[in-house]
């Protein structure tokens, strides 16, 4: 009987996926004397596929093929984890720099533009990094900011911007300074919630 040609021990192969699976689109494939086919997801996201020697690639495609949604779902999985890691990462004092000097240049262009939205003057502004506060407004109108807002959502960090210019025209936080608010940042408790929920982690990259 003849033996069908040895096939490559380790080459790539080409995966099946829509482009829009969010899948790798090559994969090692090694080639051993095992005797089942396995599909290994590795922690960095790749996947490298185990076959048996004289395995054909078609074959070794349809079952890739069909392990599309568990890769998927693992593959999410992979990545929520690696997300969450790095938003968790202590940030180093060169990144606490270049978040400073982003502030700097960010916020006093929004606060520019929102001040005549909210119908407000102000001050001078300052950046710092800060363990307990998002932003604050002097009697004067010097506006501070916590330069971690930068790692905020642009919305929530708007809307930090909003809460300090609308203490221009209420210095407490009554009904009518919420209302102020409101008017410009209409979303604000979905911001305020942001902030109460991610903040801490926030803070934590540097105070933590
Ligand atoms: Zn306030």
């Amino acid at each position: 009987m003849k033996s069908s040609p040895a096939l490559p021990a380790a080459s790539t192969l080409r995966l099946p996926f829509s482009p829009s699976a969010g899948l790798p689109e090559t994969a090692p494939l090694l080639r051993t004397d095992r005797k089942t086919l396995a599909v290994q997801l590795r922690p960095d996201g790749s996947l490298v596929i185990r076959a048996p020697r004289r395995m054909k690639d078609d074959e070794i495609l349809r079952f890739v093929r069909s392990r599309e949604t568990w890769l998927r779902q693992h593959l999410d999985r992979i990545r929520a984890e690696r997300e969450k890691r790095e938003n968790t990462e202590r940030l180093s004092d060169e990144e606490l720099k270049r978040l400073a000097r982003l502030a700097a240049q960010i916020l006093p262009l929004r606060v520019s533009f929102f001040a005549s939205l909210v119908g407000a003057d102000y001050g001078r502004i300052t950046v710092r990094c800060q363990k307990t506060r998002w932003g604050s407004c002097s009697s004067q109108g010097n506006l501070n900011f916590n330069c971690l807002l930068m790692l905020a959502p642009p919305e929530v960090r708007d809307y930090v911007v909003v809460h300090e210019l609308c203490h221009r025209l209420e210095m407490n936080h009554s009904r009518r300074f919420w209302a102020a608010v409101e008017r410009v940042c209409p979303d604000y408790q979905d911001h305020k919630k942001w902030l109460r929920e991610n903040g801490p982690a926030l803070l934590a990259r540097v105070f933590g």
